[in-house]
């Protein structure tokens, strides 16, 4: 009975700890520039008032009511991308009908909604905005990056930034990633500013470039892992000069 007790009140004392965090962590939105805005919910979302249409990448864990944040700024129609299809940017697809991904990534999106095909040198026009898609895989399948020419920045989800670079499972894979970096660095000139959905918000246009020589230093062996504990398994942290990657 004691026990039992003491199990009921460590249980209500967790359910009050993750409520108060729950409150206390609604992320806030932030104006990065005119029109182009941000909510970080440790996996960061953006938006683009356009003047024909809204434009949200990706949804995040899905703990933030997006269209009556957006309405704060614009009644237009909102339209979704998602960057890849890994469940920290996917989570809140269910508040919408539909959804523009890369079709590789179609089935990591167990949401029942509407989703529609992107590819390599698709556009999306809002207005005064123009989106260039650009197909990387290798931290997914289907991971692809927006480039705003005119503006000169891009959104790379996950795939350009300091890291940890989640890289491990089936849906990863460093050849193909290595080939999609070198691929992004020709457009490195259209690039002032990489806006990234983890950790810095904001990396200079070399970032792309140490992607790939760290990626190759872990792909020549010359990188000796960190071992931790996580979600029940151990993960290895391979640190390189620039960047780190998570990986089997
Ligand atoms: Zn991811």
């Amino acid at each position: 009975m004691k026990k039992l007790t003491s199990f009921i009140a460590g249980l209500l004392l967790a359910v009050s700890i993750c409520t108060a965090q729950e409150k206390s962590s609604e992320p806030k939105t932030v104006k990065i520039d005119d029109n182009f805005y941000c909510i970080d919910d440790s996996s960061r979302q953006f938006f683009f008032i356009g003047t024909e249409k809204v434009l949200l990448v990706d949804t995040g864990f899905g703990r933030v009511d997006f269209t009556a944040r957006i309405r704060e700024f614009s009644n237009l129609p909102i339209e979704v991308v998602i960057t890849h299809g890994h469940g920290d940017h996917t989570g809140g697809l269910k508040q919408f009908g539909e959804c523009f991904a890369n079709e590789r990534d179609f089935s990591m999106i167990t949401e029942e909604i509407t989703k529609k095909p992107l590819k390599d040198g698709d556009k999306i026009d809002i207005g005064n905005f123009v989106f260039e898609i650009i197909e990387i895989p290798g931290h997914t399948e289907g991971s692809i990056v927006l480039l705003e020419k005119n503006k000169k920045f891009l959104i790379a989800g996950d795939s350009v930034q300091e890291g940890p670079i989640f890289m491990f499972g089936d849906v990863s894979k460093f050849d193909t990633y290595i080939a999609s970096m070198k691929k992004l660095n020709k457009y490195k000139k259209n690039i002032k500013t990489i806006y990234s959905a983890h950790n810095t918000l904001s990396y200079g246009a070399e970032y792309i470039k140490y992607c790939i020589e760290d990626a190759k230093l872990f792909k020549a062996g010359k990188i000796i892992p960190e071992e931790s504990e996580s979600m029940g398994r151990t993960r290895k942290t391979y640190k390189g000069k620039h960047v780190s990657f998570f990986a089997d």
